[in-house]
């Protein structure tokens, strides 16, 4: 047995372990049976080689053998994980220790190489790090999702591609900081992220939705769970992050929602203008509801003028009521009011200011206008639309097509308003006229009753005059004829008598013609200064003849001597109508005529206790022919307070009664001492 197997012996190493003896050039003196086992060789094909042929090619070439020996042999031992070589070429991963012998005198006697495989710790270690490097790859790839790793404290220990895309911030930006400067800085000074880390330690897990911060500043809206990880121990090792961007989701939501409003509107307003008969309220409905829904800053109905060249205000929002009523300049294809009529189809301004289809409305410039959308109001007819419906936006923003069709539903149901009320409003100007035409017929048809009564009264009244005339001037024809030609006195009776015929005849005309003239505006007044206590008492005496027949005692009571400028026959005329009605209607019993002044106004008031006037009567005696009395008792034209109010009227003056039927009447007459203009 040589030294070097003894020494294998000695050191009793064998079993799992190939163990190698080297002399001191490092070449194989002899070896034990497992490094037969692990290397695949048999002993007389290596025994006296170099060491350096269990060593991968690249590491043989560089002299990794010689140089390993010379620090084994400096140092007294090397120890180092590596790659060694099977015979016929095969790898595996070894423990290699190599120390270095040396004999009594301190020469170097070789050396003693353990090598222990190390391939299946290895191949466990790899596949560790090889499905950790799976998931790393997985997590990485993930696009949709922020997936991260916080560490116990809250700082960001890993960054997927997610998370940069969706944030922002690359991974060496964000590792290391504190999770909080994600949130928005409200959120982050009020400690949500560290309220949520806590949840988190507490419950296993916390989802949230709310707002988050890019590294930019935008916001997004986030669907957040936050996890803790432990490890085996119970030990919190950090919490796994996953963030999901749920803007859209979130702007689809609000979307469907401002539709939902938007039909909400449409709807109520469609209810409204059904039941409202006024337009303009329908419109204000209108352009509040739209003020709201599209959230624009002004919002205006616009009709466009019967001559289509201006527009005007009819409703509005966002501008001072008082606008109402202003005109637009901006008809014709020149404006977007006026194009939406020209194209019938809604006019998009995206911005005002730099508008190149047709010159900015200047009022819309002032009022800071930049975004604007107009939709046709149609009318009765295509050629005659009412105007338009606009939606104005101060901040930059495009109106959709859906935005579009939302007012273009609002304007429909107001031009659906706007035609049932016109339509409602001719129908209804229909029937005024009808029901006016209605009334002058009927009034034409009262005038014409009227006109045939006047006249058979008229004729009826002028006949008995000249009847009796005639039969008076033919006695005194007869008496002529005979000769007998009788006694003076007697002919003087008869003419006398003729002559009273005479002046009926003469008055009766005289106040149709006076009827003429009020009528034809030409009742003109002779003023002088009269004593109406004289007039009156002239009145009583020329009637005194009368009230005898009659048997009514006549009664005059002066208790003021007013002097007015009047026209004194027309104040005779007055007083001998009231004076002889109040016989006529008061036969048998007394009559009373008073003559007063109160302030700067004569009083004259004639008194019966006749047959009265029913109350409803009362203003009608002094129409033109009304008569209440029976024709067949009372004779009469109904022409006397007709003439008598409009002669009272005329000196500014004022005629009125107070009866009661069977009561007698009052009629009192008020004449201004010095008229001024007259009163009609
Ligand atoms: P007439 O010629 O019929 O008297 P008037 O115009 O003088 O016309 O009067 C109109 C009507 O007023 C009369 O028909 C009569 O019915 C009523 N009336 C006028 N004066 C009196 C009176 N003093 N008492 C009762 N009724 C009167």
């Amino acid at each position: 047995m040589s030294d070097s197997d003894q020494l294998l012996q000695l050191l009793g190493v064998g079993g799992d372990h190939a163990v190698y003896v080297l002399d001191g050039d490092g070449k194989i003196a002899t070896w034990n049976p497992g490094a037969e086992r692990l290397t695949g060789y048999r002993s007389d094909e290596v025994l006296g080689r170099d060491a350096a042929i269990f060593l991968p090619p690249e590491a043989a070439q560089s002299g990794k053998a010689q140089s390993d020996l010379a620090i084994a042999r400096a140092s007294g031992r090397l120890e180092e994980e590596g790659w060694q070589v099977r015979k016929g070429g095969g790898r595996y991963w070894a423990d290699v220790v190599l120390t270095a012998i040396f004999d009594d005198q301190g020469g170097l006697w070789g050396y003693l190489k353990t090598v222990r495989d190390l391939s299946e710790r290895r191949a466990a270690a790899e596949d560790l790090w090889r499905s950790e490097e799976r998931l790393r790859l997985l997590v990485e790839a993930v696009q949709d999702y922020a997936l991260f790793m916080l560490d116990p404290e809250g700082r960001v220990a890993t960054w997927n591609s997610g998370a940069q895309r969706l944030n922002g911030y690359r991974a060496e930006e964000i590792i290391g900081r504190h999770f909080k400067a994600l949130y928005q800085p409200e959120d982050a000074a009020a400690g949500k992220a560290e309220r949520e880390m806590r949840i988190a330690r507490d419950q296993g897990r916390v989802e949230d939705e709310g707002w988050r911060v890019r590294k930019d500043g935008t916001r997004y809206w986030a669907n957040v769970v936050l996890t803790a990880v432990r490890d085996a121990s119970g030990q919190l090792r950090g919490f796994a992050k996953v963030t999901r961007d749920m803007t859209e989701r979130r702007r689809a939501e609000e979307l469907a929602a401002a539709r939902a409003r938007e039909q909400a509107a449409i709807a109520q307003l469609s209810l409204d203008a059904l039941r409202l008969a006024d337009v303009a309220a329908a419109m204000g409905q209108a352009v509040r509801a739209v003020s709201s829904t599209l959230d624009a800053g002004i919002v205006e109905v616009l009709e466009l003028a019967p001559d289509q060249r201006t527009f005007s205000l009819r409703a509005c929002a966002g501008r001072p009521e008082s606008d109402l009523g202003i005109v637009v300049r901006a008809a014709g294809p020149e404006s977007a009011s006026g194009l939406a009529l020209a194209s019938d189809a809604p006019v998009f301004v995206w911005d005002l200011p730099s508008e190149r289809r047709f010159p900015p409305r200047p009022d819309l410039l002032q009022r800071k206008v930049v975004s604007s959308l107009t939709v046709p109001i149609h009318g009765e007819s295509p050629d005659a639309p009412y105007g338009v419906l606009s939606a104005h936006s101060r901040r930059k923003r495009a109106f959709t097509p859906t935005d579009a069709a939302y007012l273009s539903a609002i304007a429909n149901v107001l031009a659906t308003a706007i035609v049932r009320v016109r339509s409602e409003e001719r129908v209804r100007e229909a029937q005024r006229a009808a029901e006016l035409q209605q009334l002058r017929l009927a009034q034409a048809e009262e005038a014409l009753r009227q006109r045939d009564e006047f006249l058979s009264v008229a004729a009826h009244e002028l006949r008995t005059p000249i009847t009796a005339l005639r039969l008076r001037l033919s006695g005194l024809e007869q008496s002529l004829r005979r000769g007998t030609g009788g006694a003076a006195d007697e002919v003087a009776e008869k003419i006398q008598r003729s002559m009273r015929n005479t002046t009926r005849l003469a008055v009766l005309v005289e106040r149709l013609l006076d009827v003429s003239r009020i009528v034809g505006g030409r009742l003109t007044l002779n003023l002088e200064l009269v004593d109406l206590a004289e007039v009156a008492a002239d009145v009583v005496e020329d009637v005194k003849e009368q009230a005898a027949d009659a048997e009514s005692e006549l009664k005059l009571d002066v208790r003021a001597r007013p002097k007015a400028e009047v026209d004194l026959l027309r104040i005779e005329q007055v007083l001998t109508n009231l004076v002889g009605n109040a016989i006529k209607y008061g036969a048998g019993k007394p009559v009373e005529v008073v003559v007063d002044q109160r302030d700067d106004t004569a009083v004259i008031i004639v008194r019966d206790s006749g047959i009265g006037i029913a109350p409803k009567d009362l203003e009608r005696i002094f129409n033109r022919f009304e008569r209440v009395a029976p024709s067949n008792r009372y004779a009469g034209l109904g022409l006397g307070l007709y003439i008598s109010r409009r002669v009272v009227d005329a000196h500014g003056g004022t005629i009125g009664v107070r009866s009661e039927e069977g009561k007698g009447a009052i009629f009192e007459v008020i004449l201004p001492l010095h008229p001024g203009p007259p009163s009609t």
